[in-house]
């Protein structure tokens, strides 16, 4: 069992975004759909989230307005809240932010493995001239041997630099089409990172998003993943939501809801069987 329990973080950065911005603003409004009245504070696999001392708030990190500076802050305050005994959830933000949330995570946890759930590879070596856009951060992760397996879910744009890539850092590919045919991640083992774009989800169940792009998971699939046996979940982001993009109000809920299920899994002990209660 990880012995730190989970606080929320919050990165209001989106200078990583290549198309459109505002995933900045996301953070308080998951926040906000986390604490509505509209649902309650309970994990389907029932812990309270809400409990005393459960599921702590830091905050949103204070940004410098270089990205260059912005990323060395990210570190920093992933390992500060590591070092106060908590494990971050991190509501992104667009996905650039994984990769210093990484570097302040994964010297934690030697041979980390990264679950990415997501549409998109983003194993660009670069992307519109930047290494650090949010179509690159697992080329960096991978580089800097921050993980030691990278399993990618949810996959549907794959070109042939980023297949190049994939094969080049051995990330563990399991695209839409792998999905349909029954295909599913064994996570059983060490510890776990779990990186949610929310693009991952098909439109239809998660609208606010900069790249919609057809053909993705439900909610519930999504969840499946999450629900199943794996090692200890030692942190997690949700990036990548973009309030400008959700004029419903459809996806904050969304976000709320895998924050609520990923701070579950964080805080239920653990069977023998590696299943939460
Ligand atoms: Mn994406
Ligand atoms: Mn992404």
């Amino acid at each position: 069992m990880n012995a730190r329990r989970p606080s929320l973080v919050g990165i209001p950065y989106d200078e990583g975004s290549s198309f459109l911005r505002g995933a900045a603003r996301a953070p308080a409004l998951i926040r906000e759909a986390l604490r509505s009245p509209a649902s309650n504070t309970w994990s389907e696999g029932g812990v309270d989230t809400g409990a005393p001392g459960a599921l702590e708030d830091a905050g949103d990190l204070a940004l410098p307005a270089t990205p260059a500076e912005a990323r060395v802050a990210i570190e920093a305050g992933i390992r500060a809240l590591l070092r106060g005994g908590r494990s971050p959830i991190a509501l992104g933000g667009d996905h650039s932010v994984t990769y210093p949330i990484l570097r302040g995570v994964a010297p934690e946890y030697p041979g980390l493995t990264v679950l990415h759930f997501d549409a998109h590879p983003d194993l660009y070596d670069e992307f519109q001239g930047d290494r650090f856009s949010h179509a690159c951060p697992f080329s960096r992760v991978m580089e800097e041997g921050l993980a030691g397996r990278l399993v990618q879910v949810g996959v549907r744009t794959v070109n042939a630099h980023q297949r190049a890539q994939a094969e080049r850092f051995g990330a563990e590919v399991l695209d839409m089409r792998a999905w349909a045919s029954g295909a599913r991640p064994d996570l059983r083992g060490g510890p776990l990172y779990v990186s949610v774009d929310v693009d991952a989800l098909d439109p239809a169940f998660a609208p606010g998003v900069s790249h919609r792009e057809p053909g993705g998971l439900s909610v519930r699939e999504l969840l499946s993943v999450l629900q199943a046996p794996s090692g200890p979940i030692v942190g997690a982001d949700v990036v990548e939501f973009n309030p400008d993009q959700d004029p419903l109000g459809l996806t904050a809920p969304v976000c709320a809801k895998l924050v609520k299920e990923l701070a579950g899994r964080m805080l239920a002990p653990e069977t023998p069987a590696g299943r939460s209660p």
